[in-house]
């Protein structure tokens, strides 16, 4: 194929490495209430990442350290399978893991009504089959859906939604490749009902305005991928 250089600049200059305009998501799908066993559940595929996740209760905490006269407590972990990426990954906890897991919690929290269940714990898995970037957004995403499955009462869903910067350019959820070379990346959580903001984090630099104009374009990705959350729990629950 021959282009000329003008028809170079205009495709280099319009596309992403995978053909995707700036504010275009990767291909997602969710499916609610997929696992037998466990009170929620969840599958998701973003691109190239697939996470499945489980929720246990809420049900009274074993540990008496854990428990909170007036509320439950929501605990996650984050888990990455040692064949989701391209090298095996060790199995088990590392800094990575904990801090997502960490951030996860508190990024669920805000939504939960956790003052119903006293003393109890509420226990979200997310296991991330196959990593492609982006993995802490789409598992918020993929775990407020197995939360609302396990019938937890919630004042909102959270979605999450990353934006950054690659080759100068403001765009949305950053594919591995784009994150690897791109200047920065901005993993956003929202409650899209008011749209607080309940995860906040960036790798790499921005000015003000190109953090404002990623912020904004992070949000538009959450009210999408809010539009797939309320499908997948339609098709399992109906109107
Ligand atoms: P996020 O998945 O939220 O974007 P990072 O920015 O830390 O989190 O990671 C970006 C991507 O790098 C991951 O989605 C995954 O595809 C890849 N990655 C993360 N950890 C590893 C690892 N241990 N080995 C290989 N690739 C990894």
């Amino acid at each position: 194929i021959i282009i000329t250089p003008d028809e170079f600049k205009s495709v280099s200059e319009a596309a992403r490495e995978d053909g995707r305009a700036p504010d275009e998501i990767r291909p997602l799908k969710i499916e609610a209430g997929i696992l037998e066993r466990a009170d929620g559940s969840s599958y998701l595929e973003l691109g190239g990442n697939k996470i499945l996740v489980a929720v246990y209760g809420p049900r009274e905490a074993q540990i008496k350290k854990l428990q909170r006269p007036d509320r439950a407590v929501i605990r996650c972990r984050y888990n990455m399978a040692p064949f989701s990426v391209e090298e095996r990954k060790r199995p088990g906890p590392d800094r990575r893991s904990v801090e997502i897991s960490k951030i996860t919690a508190e990024a669920l929290r805000p939504a939960l009504i956790l003052e119903k269940f006293p003393r109890s714990v509420i226990d979200v898995f997310i296991e991330v089959l196959e990593a492609e970037g982006g993995t802490r957004c789409a598992g918020i995403t993929a775990a407020s859906v197995a939360l609302a499955d396990a019938g937890m009462p919630m004042k909102d869903m959270v979605v999450a939604c990353a934006a950054g910067k690659v080759n100068g350019k403001i765009v949305l959820d950053l594919s591995e490749e784009e994150d690897k070379r791109g200047e920065a990346d901005m993993p956003v959580a929202i409650l899209p009902r008011n749209k607080e903001i309940t995860l906040l984090q960036s790798d790499g630099n921005l000015t003000q305005e190109e953090f404002e104009e990623a912020l904004d374009l992070a949000i538009k990705g959450c009210l999408k991928i809010n539009k797939v959350q309320k499908e997948a729990l339609k098709r399992k629950y109906g109107e």
